[in-house]
């Protein structure tokens, strides 16, 4: 297992009774950035907005329409996270569980 898919998995192993709570939601509503889970997560609806400083991770580039777990149709402005019970993310956002599109 590489380091990524383990980092990976690691956070998202933290945040699954989050999840549990998130779920109790509409899945087709947006995720707001108030949401406790995704504050956990430095969710931003616009990734250059990302706090760099607690999110080191982030690179430019990296948002939610070439991240791995992103379910939105391509070319679309938003779409489901599982991260977060299916809410809709939008396709410039990003989020600290940020995988790379194989
Ligand atoms: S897990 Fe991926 S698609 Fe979901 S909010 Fe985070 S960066 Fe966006």
């Amino acid at each position: 297992m590489n380091n990524t898919r383990r980092s990976f998995l690691i956070r998202s192993a933290g945040v699954v009774s989050a999840l549990a709570l998130a779920r109790t939601a509409n899945a087709a509503d947006p995720l707001p950035e108030t949401d406790p889970t995704a504050q956990a997560l430095g969710y931003k609806a616009d990734a250059s907005k990302v706090d760099k400083a607690k999110f080191a991770r982030y690179t430019a580039g990296m948002k939610c329409s070439n991240c791995a777990l992103y379910q939105g149709a391509a070319g679309s402005k938003s779409g489901p996270c599982p991260m977060f019970g299916g809410k809709l993310v939008d396709a410039n956002g990003w989020c600290n569980a940020y995988s790379k599109k194989a």
